[in-house]
């Protein structure tokens, strides 16, 4: 089912969701089940699979470093289709430009369609690990709008390359991101707003939003996304801080801010334990906000562990 539909046939519940995030090749998916089981009892009615860039490795041969292109986290839709079946839950693969060419984005599209998945989040990517900006894949995608638009096409039987009578068009449900604190590389929020307007406008279903610590930037960001015409869900993305170190990398990595009070109550904590509860209970206080003024989902970030969000889950829903 479409993650829109799930949320109109809620009326008005806020409903519960996460994304993970594949395991490592070579590592068993036993463990991603191990870290879902936990959170099947709070009845999430979807759950996001993210996908990673590929990156280059060095292998060493003859006394030379030999530069390979290798992908550390495969096999997005095939745990889609693993966790979907075996829970019976709707699963999001998210679909990439960066690395993807458009014909090898339809080819998953159609794997997708025949698997039975219903939704897709559409997503640029980010630069890979040695680029400073992102560079398009050559025969891929500039924007996520782009790719929305390919999406859109294919739901109405349009190939890149040929029209054709289909027995079953795909009907995918189509999720982009906003952010909420404005996108890292976008001059202004008013331009990054009317760059999410854009992928509205091209067929996008509803929008996830980045991570964020303060309720008051999420409550803001509905608001003027409401001003400019934008009128899908907005989902909230909200993710427990786990370490010490989060401190410096989510905003460095995610251009985002942390409250003044949640940095000062990490930094009183003497081990990552104590952060781990200090995240959970900061993610408690911003969930149950978010339930009060009617969020549609509260779609947590795991990280592929499950401890914490169990424990937010065990408090509001
Ligand atoms: P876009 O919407 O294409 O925007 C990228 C930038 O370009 C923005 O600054 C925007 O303002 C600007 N822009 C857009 N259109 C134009 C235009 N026509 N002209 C000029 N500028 C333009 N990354 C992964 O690698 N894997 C994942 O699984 C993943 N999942 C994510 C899930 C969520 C909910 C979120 C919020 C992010 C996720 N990301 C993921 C990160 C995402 O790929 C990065 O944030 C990326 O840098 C931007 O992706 P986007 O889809 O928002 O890009």
């Amino acid at each position: 089912m479409k993650v829109t539909d799930h949320i109109k046939k809620s009326k008005g519940k806020t409903l519960f969701s996460f994304e993970i995030i594949p395991p490592k090749k070579g590592k068993n998916i036993q463990e991603l089940y191990d870290n879902i089981d936990p959170l099947m009892e709070f009845k999430p009615p979807f759950i996001d699979v993210t996908t990673s860039r590929e990156e280059y490795v060095y292998i060493e041969k003859d006394g030379l470093l030999d530069r390979k292109i290798t992908r550390m986290r495969p096999g997005t839709v095939g745990i889609c289709a693993a966790i979907k079946h075996k829970y019976d839950v709707d699963t999001v693969p998210h679909v990439l430009c960066g690395g993807f060419t458009k014909e090898e984005t339809e080819y998953l599209l159609v794997d997708c369609h025949y698997l039975g998945l219903d939704n897709v989040m559409a997503l640029r990517g980010d630069a890979m690990s040695h680029q400073k900006y992102f560079q398009p894949t050559k025969g891929g995608h500039s924007y996520a709008s782009d790719l929305v638009e390919q999406i859109k096409n294919l739901n109405t039987g349009k190939f890149l390359h040929e029209v054709m009578e289909v027995d079953t068009k795909p009907n995918f449900c189509i999720g982009v991101a906003g952010y909420p604190e404005k996108h890292i590389e976008a001059p202004s929020l008013k331009t990054d707003l009317k760059r999410l307007k854009e992928k509205v406008d091209a067929g996008a279903d509803y929008i996830v939003t980045q991570m964020f610590f303060n309720n008051a930037d999420y409550f803001a960001f509905v608001d003027k996304v409401k001003e400019i015409g934008i009128d899908v869900p907005i989902i909230p993305g909200i993710k427990p801080i786990a370490t010490k170190q989060h401190l410096q990398l989510l905003p460095q990595v995610f251009k985002i801010d942390l409250p003044e009070e949640l940095i000062s109550e990490v930094e009183k904590c003497k081990n990552n334990a104590e952060v781990r509860q200090v995240g959970v209970e900061w993610c408690i206080e911003q969930s149950k906000e978010l339930l009060k003024a009617g969020a549609p989902v509260l779609h947590y970030y795991s990280m592929g562990k499950s401890d914490n969000i169990k424990k937010i889950a065990e408090a509001i829903f």
